[in-house]
């Protein structure tokens, strides 16, 4: 499983004693109710002050070894979203898909997805965000589904989504739910399921997913899909502010023009400084070949762009297809700052000051 899994999936499992956890069991309300308002008020301080490595992780009852031996009843678990530090698309195929080299990143910005065994044969559902379809449409839905009915597990599930990635935004928010199912899943009904199983399983659902389950530093090739880990990346604040536009994927990659003009990123020349720990060098090759579609059509990405560099940032780009921008910084005070300036700007509608996840810490 990924490096550093108890860390961050954390689980909860086996939280009541009896073996029917239903919801008459006091303890586990008070428990629950504890933890949600802890992992509020932590979450809160974390955006608030800005602190890079604060992460809430629930108790892990399976560490102290006391209740290993009864059935996990419900999991809670963290979904990590990610960052392209580099993103250059090689050439367009004839089956219209687009070949790509990019430096994925995670970053410690996650979702919150709790899962809990209901018993009733279906799955539902929940979500902070009103928008978001809480039925098939769902890629969390779409993950349990595709365990539960390749298993035959005829059990239930009630989902509770906590969403904190900004959504259609290019940070595989989507994708990390899914991955996060699909770990979930396979701790709850004890699957028995590899990483490279799981990773197999999920790139069904979507070509990010495998690259969520595997997290950290990463090459991802061919249509994303080929994956090569990479050295971890040097530790940094990562300010991210999403403007209130959505972009379509779709409609990027249709507007894309890949001729002797495009100014390709250096992909090898990062992945060298991603080798050598070398944050300025790191700086100096980003590059989201992206950007000459978005920036021209959009340009309130360029003027966050912009914004984060004029407060200090070593460099900032574009994620993915956008319409998320990111800035990498060497300092955490430079970086609050400008996270407050970012703020008061009225550029983004989203912004939020996080850091480098990596596997080996
Ligand atoms: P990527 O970086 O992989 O392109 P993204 O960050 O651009 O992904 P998502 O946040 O995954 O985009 O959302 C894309 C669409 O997927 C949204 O329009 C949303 O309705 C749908 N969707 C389905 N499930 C989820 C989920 N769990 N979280 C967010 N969006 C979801």
């Amino acid at each position: 499983m990924p490096g550093t899994d108890a860390d961050y999936y954390s689980t909860d499992a086996s939280r009541c004693k009896t073996e029917d956890h239903s919801s008459v069991c006091r303890q586990c309300d008070w428990k629950e109710l504890i933890i949600d308002v802890f992992s509020k008020i932590c979450y809160h301080a974390y955006c608030i002050h800005n602190t890079i490595n604060s992460q809430f992780t629930v108790q892990h009852k399976e560490n102290n070894g006391k209740y290993m031996e009864e059935k996990m009843r419900d999991i809670s678990v963290k979904a990590l979203a990610k960052i392209n530090l580099g993103l250059d698309v090689v050439r367009r195929r004839e089956d219209g898909y687009h070949e790509v080299r990019m430096v994925m990143q995670t970053i410690h910005l996650s979702d919150q997805l709790e899962i809990r065994k209901t018993g009733t044969g279906r799955i539902a559902l929940t979500t902070n965000l009103p928008f978001l379809p809480t039925n098939e449409n769902n890629l969390v839905c779409k993950a349990a589904k595709l365990l539960m009915e390749e298993f035959r597990i005829k059990d239930g599930l009630f989902v509770r989504l906590h969403k904190r990635i900004p959504v259609a935004a290019g940070m595989a928010g989507g994708s990390t739910d899914a991955a996060a199912v699909l770990y979930a899943l396979n701790r709850l009904f004890d699957l028995g399921l590899s990483l490279q199983e799981l990773m197999e399983r999920g790139v069904k659902i979507g070509a990010d997913v495998p690259y969520c389950l595997m997290r950290g530093t990463a090459l991802a090739e061919g249509i994303g899909e080929k994956l090569t880990a990479l050295p971890p990346m040097v530790k940094c604040p990562v300010l991210i502010a999403k403007p209130q536009i959505s972009v379509s994927t779709k409609f990027v990659y249709e507007h894309l023009r890949l001729d002797e003009k495009t100014p390709h990123p250096d992909i090898d020349g990062l992945l060298a400084a991603i080798r050598d720990k070398n944050l300025s060098a790191i700086a100096g090759s980003m590059g989201n070949v992206l950007e000459t579609v978005t920036i021209p059509n959009y340009p309130v990405i360029a003027q966050i762009r912009d914004h984060m560099l004029e407060h200090g940032a070593v460099n900032a780009m574009m994620s993915g297809s956008g319409p998320t921008v990111f800035g990498l910084f060497d300092g955490e005070q430079t970086a609050r700052e400008a996270c407050g300036a970012m703020r008061r700007s009225g550029l983004a509608k989203q912004v939020c000051l996080t850091g480098i996840y990596n596997n080996v810490r």
